[in-house]
């Protein structure tokens, strides 16, 4: 289900070192593509509705895990 305040999830490619700890945190909403990059899984831009989300942003060593908080259109 996607709410229409739902967060918008990204990762800056150029800027993660591929030290998993999204995907290890947030196993729902953050995979490792073959380089070992972090990547948001398919359809799960949304955050899934994830109460790991932030702290999956928080734990990523180099910030490259954008949360993008809802609520405008
Ligand atoms: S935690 Fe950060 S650096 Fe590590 S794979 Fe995820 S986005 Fe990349």
């Amino acid at each position: 289900m996607v709410s229409p305040v739902a967060p918008r999830v990204s990762i800056a490619t150029d800027v993660c070192i591929g030290a998993g700890q999204c995907a290890l945190t947030a196993p729902g909403v953050f995979t490792q593509d073959e380089d070992g990059l972090g990547a948001v899984l398919p359809g799960r831009e949304d955050g899934g509705g994830s109460p790991l989300l932030r702290e999956a942003a928080r734990a990523c060593p180099v910030s490259a895990v954008t949360v993008e908080e809802g609520g405008g259109a």
